[in-house]
């Protein structure tokens, strides 16, 4: 039996499970080439548009290597019948543990540090600026969903007060919900955004809520680069609005706005959430699984649901 075709918009990692892929699909790259391809691999930051699908009159599966759903037209994907499915729950302890990094480092100015002592400027007899304590602050959640709540666990096994907001406050949580962003926003020092992405949540972070974090507080976003508005931001780093920030994500990945670059106490990574061997192993694994279950016509393990 012929293997079925993958039109891959993405890799796997680690580079076993890629030779997986590679070995169980015809694995092809060009879209211009894909009329008869029924199923698509891709990342959560490159998703899938409507104009894309349009190309693939066929297309059955979008199999998302990531939880993000933002870049997926989510809206023509139901119209045409077409299934999602994502990474979730395997990432969620490295994305929430790369937060608590960006933290640590904007707040104790660890990325600073480095780069002070590459420079020579420790050699030459300066000494940096002072940081500011990050584990007695208390913490609040935007986005209280896989990775908001786990995010959560760990904080509160630092021994940090923990609040959140989302759409709803949930039955059972452990942490006290907050209304909104800016009342969140209101009551913490630092503030982690771990919403999902998409039109709901864009500028979700705003001049308000950085006024109402104030300037002893951090802002750490590894959710999407829209929730918060990069404007804002950059003013609110440059004026001491707030104290600083961390930042995975971005508007315009991989560009990044030369006010962040330039602005002051702001740690920037390239989306380096989920990017440990381990979670990139789980999520490949299960994007696999949910590959074969489709064409072995099993149910989907992890079909997204939104
Ligand atoms: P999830 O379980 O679906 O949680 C999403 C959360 O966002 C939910 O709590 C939801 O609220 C909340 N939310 C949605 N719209 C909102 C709004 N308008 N106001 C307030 N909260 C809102 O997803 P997850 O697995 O935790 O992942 C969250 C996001 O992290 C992903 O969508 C992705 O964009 C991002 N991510 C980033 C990286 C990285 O590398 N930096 C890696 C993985 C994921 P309700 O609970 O009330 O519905």
């Amino acid at each position: 039996m012929s293997r079925p075709k993958v039109l891959a918009l993405a890799s796997l990692k680690p580079a076993a499970m890629q030779d997986k892929l590679l070995a169980d699909y015809n694995v092809v790259h060009d879209i211009d080439a894909a009329d008869d391809v029924k199923i698509v691999l891709t990342s959560g930051a490159s998703g899938l548009s409507a104009a894309q699908m349009a190309r693939m009159p066929a297309l059955e599966l979008i199999a998302v290597n990531g939880v993000g759903v933002d870049a997926v037209d989510l809206v023509e994907a139901r119209r045409r019948g077409i299934r999602v499915t994502t990474t979730p729950d395997v990432l969620s302890s490295a994305v929430a543990e790369m937060a608590i990094g960006l933290a640590l480092a904007t707040g104790r100015r660890i990325a600073e540090g480095d780069r002070f002592v590459r420079a020579g400027s420790w050699a030459a007899g300066d000494k940096p600026a002072l940081g500011r304590p990050v584990l007695q602050g208390r913490a609040g959640i935007l986005g209280y969903g896989r990775i908001g709540r786990r995010l959560a666990d760990l904080l509160r096994g630092l021994e940090i007060d923990v609040l959140y907001t989302a759409r709803s406050e949930k039955q059972n949580a452990p942490d006290g919900f907050r209304a909104d962003a800016a009342a969140l926003a209101n009551d913490c020092t630092l503030l982690f955004v771990t919403a999902a992405g998409g039109a709901e949540t864009r500028g979700l972070v705003d001049a308000t809520v950085l006024q109402a974090l104030g300037a002893d507080g951090i802002l750490v976003n590894v959710a999407r680069g829209p929730v918060v508005d990069s404007d804002a931001l950059a003013y609110a780093l440059q004026t001491g609005i707030i104290a600083g920030a961390g930042l995975d994500v971005f508007d315009d990945e991989p560009s990044v706005p030369q006010a962040l670059i330039d602005a002051p106490n702001c740690v920037l990574t390239p989306h380096l959430g989920s990017a440990t061997d381990a979670a990139r192993a789980a999520m490949a694994a299960l994007v696999l699984d949910n590959i074969a279950a489709h064409v072995e016509g099993r149910p989907l393990p992890t079909p997204f649901e939104g």
